[in-house]
C-alpha cells in the first residue's frame, strides 16, 4: 500500500477553520481533541491513510428545520431546529436536545462531536449526536412549551428511531419536555419504543437517570483523588450552575462528606460559607426546577449567604471545582485563579465549560483535571442503560443501576489512565479521554472501509 501524504496538525486545523467558518465552538472542540490525536497517530499509518479524524470531524449529517408554533396571545412564532448526527460507527446516534437562545449550528456540532468520544468512553454501543433549538423556554407558559415540543417533534420524528438516533434532555429539556416530545412521537408513529431517554418512570424511564450526570461527575472525582490516596471527604467544593447536573453533583459531594460553597445561574453566583447542605439543595431544586426562580433568592432564604451578580464562582477559594453550567464558563484567568488558590481537582459536569486557554493552564499545573467527555458521561451512560431496559422490556432495580453507574465511571477513569498516564504519578485526563474515545470509534471505522 502506498504511504499517503500526512497532513500535519496546523494544516488540519486550518482546513477545519476554513470549512467551518463562523463556528468557533465547533473549531474549539475539534482542536482540543486534535492536539492529542495527532500525537497518538503519528506512527499509525492506517489512521492517517483512512483520514479517520478528518471523517469524525465532519458530521454524518446536519438536519436543519423550521419549527413553527403559536404563543398564548395567538402570535405565530418561528424558530430553527437541528439534529446533528455526528457518527454512528459504534451504535445508533445518541445525545441530548438543548433548548436555549444561545443554540447555533456551531454549538450543536461541537456537542455532537464531543458526544461521539464521550459515548465511546462509556463502553456502551452508542454513536454521537445532538439536537436542539434557539427556542428560549424562560418565561414561556407550560402550554407554550408543550406546543413547541410537539412542533419540534413533528419534524424530528422522521430522522430518529430506537435503532437510528435516540435523543434525550440537555439544557432547557427535562422530563416534562421529554414527555411532550415522546407523546407526539407516539401519536405520529403509533409506536411505543425507546426512541428517547430520560423518560418518566411510568412510561419506560430508568431509575437514577436524573441523578446520573451529577453523581457520575463526583464518582469520577473520587476516582481521580484515589490515585493520590485522597478523597472528597473534608474538602471544599465550588460548583457552578443550579440545574439538574449542579444540584446532583452538590448532593453527592455532601453525601461523601465534602462542603459545597457555591451554586450559580445566568444572573450570578451565591456563596454560602456555612456550606450548602442537603436541605438547602432540596430548596434549590424546587425553586429552580418547579418555581423557575432565580438563585439569588437563596440569600433571602438562608442567612449568611451572599449573592454576586454577573459573576462566576471561580474566585472563591476551594480544593475542588465542578463547572456544571455551560460551555466556556471557565476562562484562562479563572483557571489561573483556581490554581493559585490551591485547587487540586476539577471535574467538569458541563460540556466544554473550560476554554482552550483554561485547559492548557490546568494541564501545565498538572491538576487532577477531568474533561466533560469523561467526567459527565454518567448521564448518557444511564441513558444507554435505559435503552437496554427498553429493548428487554423490563426495569432494573435502583441498587443495580447505582452499581452499574459507579462501575462505568471507574471504567472510564481506567481508560483515561491507560492512555493519559504521563509518568511521575501525573495523568493527563484530557489526553486519556481523547485517545480512549477516539481509538474505539476509529477502529470500528477502519472495519467498515471507506463509507
Ligand atoms: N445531554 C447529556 C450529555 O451531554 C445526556 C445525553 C443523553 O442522555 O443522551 O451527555
Amino acid at each position: 500500500m502506498a504511504v499517503s501524504d500526512h497532513v500535519d496538525f496546523n494544516t488540519f486545523m486550518e482546513g477545519v477553520k476554513r470549512r467551518n467558518a463562523y463556528q468557533p465552538e465547533f473549531v474549539q472542540a475539534v482542536q482540543e481533541v486534535a492536539e492529542d490525536i495527532f500525537d497518538f497517530i503519528q506512527d499509525k499509518e492506517e489512521y492517517h491513510a483512512q483520514q479517520i479524524l478528518r471523517r469524525i470531524a465532519e458530521p454524518d449529517r446536519v438536519v436543519s428545520f423550521r419549527v413553527c408554533w403559536e404563543d398564548d396571545k395567538g402570535n405565530i412564532r418561528v424558530q430553527r431546529g437541528w439534529r446533528v448526527q455526528n457518527n454512528n460507527a459504534i451504535g445508533p446516534y445518541k445525545g441530548g436536545i438543548r433548548f436555549h437562545p444561545s443554540v447555533t449550528e456551531s454549538v450543536l456540532k461541537f456537542l455532537a462531536f464531543e458526544q461521539t468520544f464521550k459515548n465511546a468512553l462509556t463502553g456502551l454501543p452508542m454513536g454521537g449526536g445532538k439536537g436542539g433549538s434557539n427556542f428560549n423556554p424562560k418565561g414561556k407558559s407550560v402550554r407554550e412549551i408543550m406546543r413547541f415540543c410537539q412542533s419540534f417533534m413533528t419534524e424530528l420524528y422522521r430522522h430518529i428511531g430506537a435503532d437510528i438516533d435516540v435523543p434525550a434532555g440537555d439544557i432547557g429539556v427535562g422530563g416534562r419536555e421529554i414527555g411532550y416530545m415522546f407523546g407526539q412521537y407516539k401519536r405520529i408513529t403509533n409506536e411505543f419504543t425507546g426512541v428517547l431517554t430520560g423518560k418518566g418512570l411510568e412510561w419506560g424511564g430508568s431509575l437514577i437517570r436524573t441523578e446520573a450526570t451529577g453523581y457520575g461527575a463526583v464518582y469520577f472525582l473520587e476516582n481521580m483523588l484515589a490515585t493520590r490516596g485522597d478523597g472528597v471527604a473534608g474538602k471544599t467544593a465550588v460548583i457552578s450552575g443550579s440545574g439538574n447536573v449542579a444540584t446532583h453533583a452538590a448532593e453527592k459531594i455532601v453525601q461523601l462528606g465534602g462542603k459545597v460553597l457555591t451554586l450559580s445561574d445566568s444572573g450570578g453566583f451565591i456563596h454560602d460559607p456555612d456550606g450548602i447542605t442537603q436541605d438547602k439543595i432540596d430548596w434549590v431544586k424546587t425553586h429552580k426546577t418547579h418555581r423557575r426562580g432565580r438563585i439569588e433568592d437563596y440569600c433571602a432564604e438562608f442567612k449568611g449567604a451572599t449573592f454576586h451578580a454577573g459573576q462566576t464562582p471561580w474566585g472563591v477559594k476551594c480544593e475542588l471545582a465542578l463547572p456544571c453550567a455551560t460551555q466556556n464558563e471557565l476562562l484562562g484567568d479563572d483557571a489561573r485563579t483556581l490554581v493559585a488558590n490551591g485547587c487540586i481537582a476539577v471535574s467538569e459536569g458541563a460540556n466544554m465549560p473550560t476554554d482552550l486557554e483554561g485547559v492548557h493552564v490546568f494541564k501545565a499545573a498538572k491538576l487532577l483535571y477531568a474533561p466533560g467527555k469523561a467526567s459527565n458521561a454518567g448521564g448518557v451512560a444511564v441513558s444507554g442503560l435505559e435503552m437496554s431496559q427498553n429493548s428487554a422490556r423490563r426495569s432494573w432495580k435502583e441498587d443495580e443501576l447505582q452499581q452499574m453507574l459507579k462501575d462505568i465511571m471507574s471504567g472510564i477513569h481506567a481508560r483515561c489512565l491507560e492512555y493519559g498516564q504521563q509518568g511521575g504519578g501525573y495523568c493527563d485526563y484530557v489526553r486519556g479521554a481523547n485517545i480512549g474515545g477516539f481509538k474505539k470509534v476509529a477502529d470500528a471505522m477502519l472495519a467498515f472501509g471507506v463509507v
